[in-house]
Order: C-alpha cells, then sequence, then structure tokens
C-alpha cells in the first residue's frame, strides 16, 4: 500500500489522501521519470542536425504537419507524463529565448537523466548527482565563454543563420534566405536590440522558396474598404485611428420617441453631419490613407472613397504597431486628436493578389523599424516548414547581433566543453567527481547523435574529434564531408546563446527530476489517451496507479 497516513488507534490505517489517489517513491519515482525523459529525449534525437529525419505528426483532425523542429513535435505530441512535460517545458524556453537549438536542449537532458542512472545503480546518492551537474552546468559556462569568438559581423550573420537552416526544406533557397533574414534583423534592430516582432512573416503558397521576398514595411492580410478607392496611393501620408468612424450606435435599450417624420430626418441629417465632420477632420490632416482599428461606416467609406482616401478598417492591433514602427505614424485614440505631425510616410501603399490572398503593401518607408518578409513555399506543408526554419534563422541572427558572440557548431562546443569538464573532474574530490563526469560524458550525445543522423559511425567520429581537439575547441563534425574539421573555417557556427541556454535549461531540468523521490498523482488526472499516442509512446502515458 502506498497510501501516505498511518495506524490509528484500532490499528484502522489513516488515511490523508482521497482514495485513489496514486503514489510512487523513491527509486521507483527516479526511475519511471528518468525512463519517461528517456524515451521523449530518444524519439527527437532522430531529428537532430543536417541530416536528422522528419516527424509526420497526425492530429485527431486529421490535419498533418511534417517538421524537423524539436519544440514543434514536442507541442504537437500532447504529452501527459510529468518529467517528460518538464522536459517540453526546457524545449519551450530554449525557443522563447534563442528560438533555436530546442533539440539540442532536450536531448542533453535527456542524456543527462540517463548518465545519472547509471550513477543511481552505482548508489550514488540523487543529492549528490545533482550537487555535481550544478556544478558542471557553472563550469560548463565558463568553459562556453572562453571558446566563444566575439564577431557579429555581416558574414557571421549570414553563417549563422545558414547554420540554423541547414536540413530544414530550405535546401536551394539557404543563401537568398539568410540574406533576407540578415537584412531584416539589421533593419529592424535598435539601439543593439532586436524585437522579433517587427518581422512579419507572412506565408503564401505557390511558387517556390527562392521566390520570397523582403518588402521594407509592412504587409496587411485584408484588402481596401471599397473597390471604388484608389488601388495604389504614391507618396502616402498615412493616418492611424484608433476610433470608430461611425456615429456611436445607441446602447441596446435605448428608444428614441419621434412624434413626426420630420424628426426622423432631422435625425439623419444630424448623423450623416456628424460622419461628414468625421472624415472632414480626417481629411483636413492631409491623410491620403487611414488605417482604422475600428469600424468605418458605409456613409464614412463613401465620402472617403470620393476624396480618393485608400482606407482600411478593423486593422490588428499588431499591423497597428508595425505601422507605427515602420511608418512613423502615431496612433490617434480619438479623431479630434488626429493632427498632421502624426501622419506616417510611405512612399508607395497598394493592393495586390498573390496567389489567393489579398494583401496591402506599405512599402518604401523611410528607414523602417518594422519589415515583412513574405516566404513562398510550393504547398502549404512545405511553405510551413520554411517558415519554422526562418524563424529559428531570425532568432539566431538577433541574438548573434544582440550579444555579439558566436561559438562553433557541428558538436565542437559540446566536446570542448566536455574536456573542459573531465579536467575539472579531476580537481573535486568525492563523488561529486563522478556526476560531474557524467555531465561531461553526457554532451558528447550532440556529435555523436549528428554523426548517427548522417549515417557516420558515431565511435569514429568522437574519437576523431578527441584527437583534432588537442589542438583546437573549433573541430567538429562536417556533415556534409564526412570528417572532422574547423567549424570556423567550415562556416558552421552558431549564436552562444543558443548553447548558453541549451546547457543551462537541460541541466536545470536533470537536476529537478532527480531530486524527485516522492510523486502523488490525484486520480483527477486525465486519463492518458493511448490511442492518439504514436507508437512507442504507450507507456509514458500519467502515471500507472499504485496499489
Ligand atoms: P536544434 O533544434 O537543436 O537546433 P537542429 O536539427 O537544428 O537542432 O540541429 C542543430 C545542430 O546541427 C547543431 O549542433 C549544429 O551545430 C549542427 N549543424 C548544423 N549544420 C551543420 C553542418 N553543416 N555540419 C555539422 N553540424 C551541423
Ligand atoms: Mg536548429
Amino acid at each position: 500500500m502506498a497510501q501516505l497516513g498511518g495506524q490509528g488507534q484500532q490499528g484502522q490505517p489513516i488515511l490523508i489522501l482521497p482514495e485513489g489517489t496514486s503514489r510512487l517513491l523513491g527509486r521507483d519515482a527516479q526511475r519511471m521519470n528518468i525512463m519517461a525523459g528517456k524515451v521523449l529525449a530518444e524519439t527527437i534525437r532522430t531529428t537532430l542536425g543536417p541530416k536528422g529525419m522528419d516527424k509526420m505528426l497526425v492530429d485527431s483532425l486529421g490535419d498533418i504537419v511534417v517538421t524537423n523542429d524539436g519544440v514543434t513535435i514536442l507541442k504537437e505530441m500532447d504529452i501527459e507524463h510529468p518529467a517528460a512535460k518538464m522536459l517540453v517545458e526546457v524545449a519551450k524556453t530554449q525557443e522563447d529565448e534563442v528560438g533555436d537549438g530546442t533539440t539540442t536542449a532536450v536531448v542533453i537532458a535527456g542524456e543527462l537523466l540517463k548518465k545519472a542512472e547509471d550513477l543511481l545503480e552505482q548508489d550514488v546518492h540523487p543529492t549528490i548527482i545533482s550537487m555535481g551537474y550544478r556544478r558542471a552546468a557553472a563550469k560548463a559556462q565558463e568553459i562556453l565563454n572562453e571558446i566563444a569568438i566575439d564577431r557579429n559581423d555581416r558574414d557571421t550573420l549570414l553563417e549563422v543563420a545558414i547554420t540554423a537552416m541547414t536540413g530544414k526544406g530550405t535546401e536551394k533557397a539557404r543563401q537568398p534566405l539568410a540574406e533576407l533574414i540578415v537584412s531584416a534583423v539589421k533593419q529592424v534592430e535598435e539601439d543593439g536590440e532586436v524585437d522579433k516582432d517587427h518581422i512579419n512573416i507572412h506565408r503564401i503558397q505557390g511558387a517556390t522558396v527562392e521566390d520570397s521576398q523582403i518588402v521594407n514595411g509592412v504587409v496587411i492580410d485584408k484588402g481596401r474598404l471599397d473597390p471604388s478607392m484608389p488601388k495604389k496611393v504614391q507618396d502616402a501620408k498615412i493616418a492611424l485611428l484608433k476610433y470608430p468612424v461611425e456615429v456611436k450606435s445607441l446602447e441596446t435599450d435605448a428608444k428614441i420617441k419621434l412624434t413626426d417624420p420630420n424628426q426622423m430626418q432631422a435625425f439623419i441629417e444630424q448623423e450623416e453631419a456628424m460622419i461628414k465632420d468625421m472624415v472632414d477632420k480626417i481629411l483636413a490632416t492631409g491623410a491620403n490613407v487611414l488605417f482604422c482599428q475600428k469600424g468605418i461606416d458605409d456613409l464614412a467609406q463613401h465620402y472617403l472613397a470620393r476624396e480618393g482616401v485608400f482606407a482600411v478598417k478593423r486593422v490588428r492591433k499588431s499591423d497597428i504597431e508595425r505601422l507605427e514602427k515602420a511608418t512613423g505614424a502615431n496612433l490617434a485614440t480619438n479623431i479630434e486628436d488626429l493632427k498632421p505631425e502624426d501622419l506616417g510616410e510611405a512612399g508607395m501603399v497598394y493592393e495586390k493578389k498573390i496567389f489567393d490572398e489579398v494583401l496591402i503593401f506599405v512599402e518604401e518607408c523611410h528607414d523602417p523599424k518594422a519589415v515583412s518578409i513574405i516566404l513562398r513555399g510550393s504547398t502549404k506543408h512545405v511553405a510551413e516548414e520554411v517558415e519554422r526554419a526562418v524563424d529559428d534563422a531570425i532568432g539566431v541572427v538577433s541574438a548573434t547581433v544582440e550579444d555579439g558572440k558566436v561559438v562553433a557548431g557541428g558538436g565542437a562546443a559540446e566536446m570542448a566543453i566536455s574536456k573542459g569538464l573531465r579536467d575539472y573532474a579531476d580537481t573535486i574530490s568525492g563523488r561529486e567527481q563522478l556526476a560531474v563526469a557524467a555531465f561531461a560524458d553526457a554532451l558528447e550525445i550532440i556529435p555523436k547523435t549528428l554523426a548517427e543522423n548522417a549515417g557516420l559511425d558515431s565511435i569514429d567520429t568522437l574519437v576523431d574529434i578527441r584527437a583534432a581537439q588537442e589542438n583546437s575547441p573549433y573541430m567538429g563534425i562536417n556533415i556534409f564531408e564526412g570528417k572532422v574539421t574547423n567549424m570556423k573555417v567550415s562556416r558552421v557556427i552558431e549564436p552562444h546563446r543558443v548553447k548558453k541556454q541549451a546547457i543551462q535549461s537541460a541541466a536545470e531540468a536533470a537536476e529537478m527530476i532527480l531530486r524527485i523521490d516522492d510523486m502523488i498523482a490525484s486520480t483527477k488526472a486525465r486519463e492518458p489517451d493511448m490511442e492518439g499516442m504514436p507508437p512507442g509512446m504507450g507507456g509514458m502515458g500519467g502515471m500507472p496507479p499504485m496499489m
């Protein structure tokens, strides 16, 4: 019986948890959690690196996602096991902080758990292991700082973007896409910082990835209000309005009693006059383009069209923010507040249909701090996967612009840290030394997996890298040449932040999982839906009830 409680006076068991609560204790809890983490890491391990395979995920509605992106796989998998969920969080954090390295983070975490299991078998206490891991993680960061290279020139940014996109369905178009991405990131950079929300990606099916383009301004997936409005406005003077251009409708229950038909006429005329007045105020500022976050009345639409204004209603808040950033316009919360100096500028505003989508382009902005990328891809699934690759690339380029630090890829950084940690382990006494050494071993999983996924012999690869690292910490496995090379020369480089975050969060998650020696699960927890799970994942559902 694994119930939390004791014996009462008459030998009656005292239960302090509801009946049916399941509980795992000590080694059982650890074994289950380590197993769950390992299975999860094992599942996405095959996608790591340029030659990693893709996964096809089918949701309950039959929608398909084909991807190589760690965090996307984990999000789509709908994982139930609590410890496995903690690793999913590792991937999500990685995605939020850097936008790349999600598979790496989870694979390292899984390997740390696996090495910990070996130590547990040797009767090393979990507390000792987690303390050792913590020291190792701190030392790993020191070593990573030492081997980092201070660089963020344009070539470096291109290399970082290309490394992130390698093997992600962008093959032919990697170079032109990298150029687009680097230009976009450099364009929106302000005081050394990049807000990724200011780069908007529009994915449009049709054509090929090479036809993707950057727009120095904003693209909005809407059409103009009325076909009689101009389709194109040159030298646009842009007004942004947060206020509806309509007479406020009366509150639901209000009634007006009209006693005479003339009153009705007067009432309508008055409304018309109010609308006319609103439009006149907008026109008086000199605006020839209007983006309104709220509605625009039919009559206002008519007046605006007559004056040749290009107007758009119900524009999304995020688009309005980008319009402010790109055109220099100030959003007016009230028509009265709209002044000529609040208008933004763009060389051209026009409507255009691409494939089957009507879009508005606000282009030729002067030094815009928001830009758009139009991504093309022959089919929906291709375009989606390209978008994920581009997202990763925007993340790594931004991180490199901000930090100005890169490290060598292809497992080089992991191997250099591993080597440094082994030296460090020798300086530590007691059993913690074993944990530090285990941490060092665990990092080798990255080059090992890169090699395995490319069909290379993983043992030979590790031996070769180890030997080559005696001379340089930049030696890693070059997947395309199938041999160990200097990654700086082979241009396989990644932002320092990707590795920093991956090692940090992998270590923290492993530590946290190891410290759990008691799992108490309430029966209210949803039963795992075994049918919806991919084969092999079945055992990962919630905890089995314990009796
Ligand atoms: P993650 O989700 O962790 O970013 P990826 O599938 O994107 O996983 O793989 C990233 C790994 O691939 C990194 O370790 C990176 O250094 C490595 N990599 C990228 N390009 C090459 C290459 N040409 N040769 C060897 N390794 C590469
Ligand atoms: Mg990646």
